[in-house]
């Protein structure tokens, strides 16, 4: 595995190879690699000749009462987690190498930003746009593969590579779980012990809202205050929003039908956890 820190150098070997007429796939992290980084690394190793992995813990989607210090990172872990599941070349730049000066010119996002995490994360997905329009000219990818964990940067991304005419394929990835059902995260490791044993009642809530509308319930007040109610009722998060939507479109729901999200975040004392779920009606 070649490990590589100069955008200079990364985008003179991704431009060798695609001479060579190799296919290549890319999973764009900011590191601290679990299980549900390694799903996309192991789909994305199966379907391209070459894998390309970026570890940047991207300062510009962070706001400024955000995670960004406390943010965990390992690279030496991240380093040997990557060669074990068959990356080819991880990208690992410094933020300096990224961004040397203030950016003269960058991406805002107009659609699919006014709910859920875009709402409540003012600039977040600015910054997101803004380091893959980056990070697609420097790896130059064919496919590029990201979770449904995230289901809005994924929805945002889709606008990116449209309006942009990035020839990039958009590959989704779905949510991958702890065995009680928290969705892997690399910001779960700042849970105290007793907030990651409450934090099992999120998915659980959206499995609840889940079964209430499956039986019948076709109102998204009282699914949403269904799902509040379990979460205030039993953990001492703080609920940032808990929404329901069409997707990937993100319009308002004006009846319970088709293809929905339902997605929340909960704030706990040192961590922000979002999750949701994707079903037809
Ligand atoms: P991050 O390092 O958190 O920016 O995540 C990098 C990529 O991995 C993003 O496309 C995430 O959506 C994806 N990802 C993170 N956690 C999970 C998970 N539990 N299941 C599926 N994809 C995930």
């Amino acid at each position: 595995m070649k490990v590589i820190t100069s955008i200079q150098e990364m985008q003179q070997y991704m431009k060798s190879l695609k001479l060579e007429g190799k296919t290549i796939g890319f999973v764009p992290t900011m590191g601290y690699l679990h299980e549900g980084h390694l799903t996309l690394i192991n789909k994305a190793r199966s379907e391209n000749d070459v894998l390309a992995v970026s570890i940047f813990v991207n300062p510009l989607q962070f706001g400024p009462n955000e995670d960004f210090d406390s943010y965990p990172r390992d690279f030496e872990s991240d380093r040997k987690l990557a060669e074990n599941n068959g990356v080819d070349v991880l990208f690992h730049p410094s933020t300096e190498e990224m961004y040397p000066t203030k950016m003269s010119l960058t991406a805002v996002v107009h659609s699919r930003i006014n709910v859920l995490c875009g709402r409540q994360r003012n600039g977040h997905f600015d910054g997101v746009a803004t380091v893959l329009v980056k990070l697609f000219n420097i790896v130059q990818p064919d496919r590029a593969y990201f979770g449904l964990k995230d289901a809005q940067q994924v929805a945002v991304v889709d606008g990116l590579i449209t309006d942009f005419n990035f020839p990039i394929t958009l590959v989704p990835v779905a949510i991958v779980r702890e065995e009680d059902g928290l969705a892997k995260s690399s910001r779960n490791v700042n849970l105290t012990p007793q907030e990651r044993l409450e934090s099992t009642k999120l998915y659980e809530s959206l499995q609840m809202a889940k079964r209430e509308i499956e039986k019948g319930q076709r109102n998204p007040k009282v699914i949403e205050e269904l799902i509040k109610k379990h979460i205030t009722g039993h953990t001492s998060g703080v609920i940032d929003y808990v929404e329901m939507y069409r997707y990937p479109e993100l319009d308002e729901l004006s009846e319970l039908k088709g293809r929905i999200i339902i997605a929340l975040a909960v704030k706990f004392t040192k961590a922000r956890l979002i999750d949701n779920i994707t079903f037809d009606v």
